[in-house]
């Protein structure tokens, strides 16, 4: 199982306090320090919709690079992955709602476009060398349609795969699954395709959780969630926001996996961005402290 740190995309992107390119890498820096190896850093989307993402390529430039360290970028399209791979990327995660409004209004394609478009995007990422995510947003729950279908869910899912990811992701991006949701749809997902899967998951209904723990048990391999838990939701304005990196990481230390992160130094990095942004941060485990107290990499 492992830990997908968020936080610097998904985590500031809602943020209306701008965060500046410097604060930014520190903040990262810090993560890096903290034992994140798998960061989701930026997104190359129009700096428009999402001012806080406009410095993407600033960014990008100024992390700190080692061959433990995979950087990711969310693109919704063609145009977003050229972005990309012009900054050096190690990992893209594109995105394909699974809901027909939220697809319309997020990046304005039908699903099938966005299908169609998906397949040159996978090569051309995968012919430079960089891996390949595909995220189906909306797995869980539309804010305009309500219900999403199984069925559709689990045929992106298949289609991304046959096309040639390298791994496919689940979001919950409204933050409303359960474990039974869970439980449904990583069965799905299992049932086409034998890759790497990947859960998103947000808190927002405190359920974040028990999902995770469902995911964890059902064999899914990796986790998004941000230091502190931040990332707010656009159809929820007083939602918390992803799973927190370090409650996640002490849940699966806990059931034996060997996460491997310095808590402190994750709910630092926690403490440093929610300062800048002002906020207090959702996450418990440094208000409690691990246990055992005294425990020490
Ligand atoms: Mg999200």
């Amino acid at each position: 199982m492992k830990i997908v740190e968020v936080g610097p995309r998904d985590g500031l992107q809602n943020e209306k306090k701008p965060i500046s390119t410097p604060d930014k890498l520190h903040y990262i820096n810090q993560l890096v320090a903290a034992g994140l190896t798998r960061i989701e850093a930026v997104s190359f989307v129009r700096a428009d919709r999402v001012p806080q993402m406009a410095d993407a390529e600033g960014v990008m430039a100024g992390v700190p690079r080692s061959e433990f360290v995979s950087y990711s970028g969310l693109v919704m399209n063609d145009r977003g992955l050229t972005r990309a791979i012009e900054c050096g990327v190690d990992e893209v995660n594109i995105v394909v709602v699974a809901s027909e409004t939220f697809s319309q209004r997020n990046q304005n394609m039908t699903i099938a476009d966005s299908l169609t478009t998906l397949a040159p995007m996978i090569e051309r990422a995968r012919h430079e060398g960089i891996e390949v995510t595909v995220t189906v947003g909306a797995s869980f729950g539309c804010p305009f349609e309500g219900e999403v279908p199984t069925e559709r869910v689990v045929g992106i899912v298949e289609q991304a795969a046959l096309l040639g990811a390298n791994e496919i992701a689940l979001a919950d991006t409204i933050g409303v699954g359960t474990p039974v949701d869970v439980r449904r749809l990583v069965l799905g997902a299992q049932a086409v395709t034998d890759l790497p899967l990947r859960l998103h998951l947000h808190n927002t209904r405190n359920t974040g959780y028990a999902n995770a723990f469902t995911a964890f048990e059902l064999g899914v391999a990796a986790l998004d969630a941000s230091a502190g838990g931040i990332g707010g939701c656009p159809f929820a304005p007083n939602a918390t926001g992803n799973i927190a990196t370090e409650d996640l990481s002490y849940m699966l230390e806990r059931a034996g996996v060997a996460v491997g992160l310095d808590f402190e130094l994750t709910t630092e990095a926690a403490e440093f961005i929610a300062e800048k942004l002002e906020i207090k941060t959702p996450a418990l485990l440094g208000r409690a402290g691990w246990f055992p107290a005294a425990r020490h990499e």
